[in-house]
């Protein structure tokens, strides 16, 4: 397990953004204080293991003074705000990403204590947009704790953690409906923002063997103007503040409020703290998963480059050459939601030495990655987390390379793949219950298996259900091999159905036979 006297420590970057200072600074501070390893998280920002109590501050210190920060990545208040990382320069990427720093700030906590302790009161804060500044100390209808240093937090804070996204239409990288508030820019013909959807109550977390506790989607909200947007989610959080519940942890999620009350009571007690009423949702193009892998024109001259990093793990090769093509171009970087990491602001005659570089790595698309694992996800579990129950990321190699050669057998191509996503517990840190065939570990080698919860999205059914148990001890098998033969043979269905319905079917025949 993990040693009592080791800390991990989370930074917070809205968007995943990373200046080229901050980049360098983690990549020293990994070597001379972590494990030797840049850990990229699937909430976009940095994860130092190993981190020794006598080494913590000089560590804040280093990242404080680099303009990072480590404020409000763990603990009951708002965590690091998503968006897509896309440097891309494009009225409603650049909003996103706006939108999300601005929420960042107006639910960061205010008291000076972070900054005492860590860097001795020295005044390192930037100055916050003043229309962050309102919104955070507006008290009409009640929303603030007015003489608190914290009129938003108060000293109860929340009751569990809360986690935001930002989005625009289409681009799914973040994972939108996962999140306690899940933000959509809505813009107009010309492409300029006008406002946004809101989706309130999505959240991964549930216990197992517990049936009251799920992973569940967020729900339309409604749609609020641009100018509204703080204020909107202002009065989001002061309901959850106010009315979640604090006497168990299992159940104190934003998600169970709004499952007890319905999203009409919700939306109800939300806009009497909002003082306004929501607009009916905007009608949106269908959600498709971007990577942003590769290369790419950002739109003013410049190009970014996309670097797939296998569970989010930067460590030896990698991790030096990353450095040096980081430092030498004096490049900022961007964090993905599906831990990968992008190269910004690279102009057209780096292109070709960059490309040289990172192929003599092997780090650049196309190399030999399988499919399989350019989607995929796995947590860091065992041995770092100490809730983990069952191995993620160092299993999950095995059980990629297991459903390729399932795939193989039965004659999908090569380039057929499925999101595939496994965590060591049923916290669901990589977000299992999204994933097309989501595993989560439930005990030594056994995984509860979740599919297509992503299948409801918009047509919310409820939450999503364990179908199986896996026992992936039993994974190649000949027997098992050959009925899956004959299930491919029967099937009549495009290759990415067929797949989906390969495993399932599979992992079936080897359930252990329990059930749930
Ligand atoms: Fe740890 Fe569970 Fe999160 Fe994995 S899903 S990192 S085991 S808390």
């Amino acid at each position: 397990g993990a040693k009592s006297y080791s800390f991990m420590l989370r930074t917070k970057n809205p968007c995943g953004k990373v200046s080229n200072q901050l980049y360098l600074t983690m990549d020293d501070l990994a070597d001379q204080f972590g494990i030797g390893t840049l850990r990229l998280t699937t909430r976009q920002t940095f994860q130092l293991h190993g981190v020794l109590k006598k080494d913590l501050k000089t560590v804040m210190r280093s990242i404080i003074r680099s303009m990072g920060s480590t404020l409000g990545a763990c603990g009951d208040l708002n965590r690091n705000v998503l968006a897509p990382p896309a440097p891309l320069v494009r009225k409603d990427y650049l909003f996103a990403q706006k939108t999300a720093e601005n929420i960042a700030a107006l639910l960061t906590p205010q008291s000076g204590f972070y900054y005492d302790m860590w860097v001795d009161g020295e005044q390192i804060m930037t100055a916050e947009p003043p229309e962050v500044v309102k919104a955070r100390n507006d008290n009409s209808h009640g929303t603030n704790f007015p003489d608190s240093p914290e009129p938003i937090y108060g000293t109860q804070f929340l009751p569990r953690k809360f986690k935001v996204a930002v989005t625009v239409p289409t681009d799914n990288s973040v994972d939108i409906l996962t999140n306690d508030i899940g933000v959509v820019v809505v813009s107009d013909e010309n492409g300029e923002p006008q406002g946004f959807n809101l989706y309130v109550g999505g959240g991964m977390g549930r216990t197992h063997r517990l049936e009251t506790t799920f992973p569940r989607l967020g729900e339309q909200l409604g749609y609020v103007p641009k100018e509204d947007i703080l204020y909107a989610v202002k009065a989001i959080v002061v309901t959850q503040r106010e009315n979640g519940r604090r006497d168990d942890r299992k159940y104190s999620r934003m998600k169970y409020l709004i499952s007890s009350w319905g999203i009409e009571k919700f939306r109800s007690v939300v806009e009497q703290y909002y003082g306004k009423k929501f607009e009916p949702f905007r009608q949106l193009p269908e959600w498709e998963f971007k990577s942003h892998l590769g290369w790419h024109e950002q739109g003013d001259g410049g190009l970014f480059c996309g670097l797939h990093v296998d569970n989010g793990r930067i460590a030896g090769k990698m991790k030096k050459t990353l450095r040096e093509i980081i430092e030498k171009y004096n490049l900022n970087v961007r964090i993905t939601p599906n831990q990968n990491i992008i190269l910004c602001d690279i102009r057209k005659a780096w292109k070709r030495p960059i490309t040289t570089a990172l192929a003599q790595a092997g780090l650049l698309l196309p190399r030999y990655v399988d499919p399989l694992n350019i989607t995929a996800m796995a947590c860091p579990s065992l041995p770092l987390c100490p809730l983990a129950i069952t191995e993620a990321e160092r299993g999950i190699p095995d059980i990629l390379k297991r459903i390729r050669a399932v795939f193989e057998k039965v004659g999908l191509k090569y380039n057929e793949s499925v999101v595939i996503r496994v965590t060591g517990c049923p916290n669901g840190c990589a977000r299992p219950y999204m994933a097309e065939l989501g595993l989560v570990g439930d005990g030594p080698n056994s995984y509860q298996g979740f599919e297509k919860l992503q299948e409801l999205v918009e047509k919310w059914e409820g939450p999503a259900k364990a179908t199986a148990r896996y026992n992936l001890k039993l994974f190649a098998d000949k027997e098992t091999y050959e009925a899956v033969d004959e299930l491919a043979k029967l099937q009549n269905k495009n290759a990415h159905q067929l797949a989906i319905e390969v495993i399932r079917n599979f992992v079936a025949s080897q359930q252990n036979g329990k059930g749930l």
